[in-house]
């Protein structure tokens, strides 16, 4: 079953009918499936770093799916998390947001779409990995984007990967301001501006700012230009 040539995804969904149509529609798409329908299970699972990829429940007997990702987060960052949230409701999305998972789909959820959210993820996740750089703003803050963390007054903040990415993108493209459209396009890959994803964006900025600024309310390098979007400043 284990093929070291595929990429792995372990399913956590306590589910039946979801988690098989899951397996089904992975392994039609030539991934290497595993699942658990617990959530001590699956953190047990998730814990070996086999996975390339976690699709995680929320709401799951044993443990449930944010204490996972918290879980696996205190050991790698490396591994990518996709939250499947009851309900689109934002306390669960700003969670899961909060405690690292790089993205989420709300139940009910089209197939389709999950497979194309996946897709992306593997993708950025395999970019920042050949993309070993630092960015520096100002005398005191030196982010390593490749160990998704940042020293600031001695302080060692880690980050998550698509905090990294947004990151980068900004750094890319410093010379100018960029909108919230462009990021949720080109970092998170949604073609949509829907209200609460475009809320995503924001969440993630104040994130942000709370690693990287001296003083998040009044920030000096992660500024906003009214109207147009965020730049940043070396
Ligand atoms: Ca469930």
């Amino acid at each position: 079953m284990n093929d070291k040539n595929k990429t792995r995804i372990l399913i956590v969904e306590d589910e039946v009918a979801i988690r098989t149509g899951l397996i089904d529609v992975f392994v039609y798409h030539g991934y290497d499936v595993d699942f658990a329908d617990q959530g001590d299970e699956g953190l047990a699972k998730a814990l070996t770093g086999e996975f390339d990829l976690i699709l995680l429940d929320v709401m799951l007997p044993g443990m449930n799916g944010f204490e996972i990702c918290n879980r696996i987060r205190e050991q790698s960052r490396e591994q990518a998390i996709i939250m499947l949230t009851a309900k689109s409701s934002d306390a669960d999305i700003i969670e899961g947001l909060t405690l690292g998972a790089d993205d989420y789909v709300s139940k009910p959820f089209s197939v389709a779409q999950l497979v194309l959210r996946v897709e992306a993820v593997l993708r950025r996740t395999a970019t920042l990995q050949t993309q070993s750089q630092k960015i520096q703003l100002g005398d005191d803050v030196v982010i390593d984007c490749l160990n998704l963390s940042c020293e600031r007054s001695g302080e060692i903040q880690s980050f998550t990967r698509r905090e990294i990415e947004i990151l980068q993108y900004l750094h890319a493209n410093s010379e100018r301001p960029v909108s919230r459209d462009e990021l949720l396009n080109k970092v998170w890959g949604y073609a949509s501006d829907l209200e609460l994803e475009t809320r995503t964006v924001d969440i993630h900025m104040a994130k942000l700012r709370r690693k990287i600024e001296a003083d998040p309310s009044t920030p000096q390098y992660l500024v906003t230009v009214r109207g147009a979007g965020y730049k940043l400043l070396g």
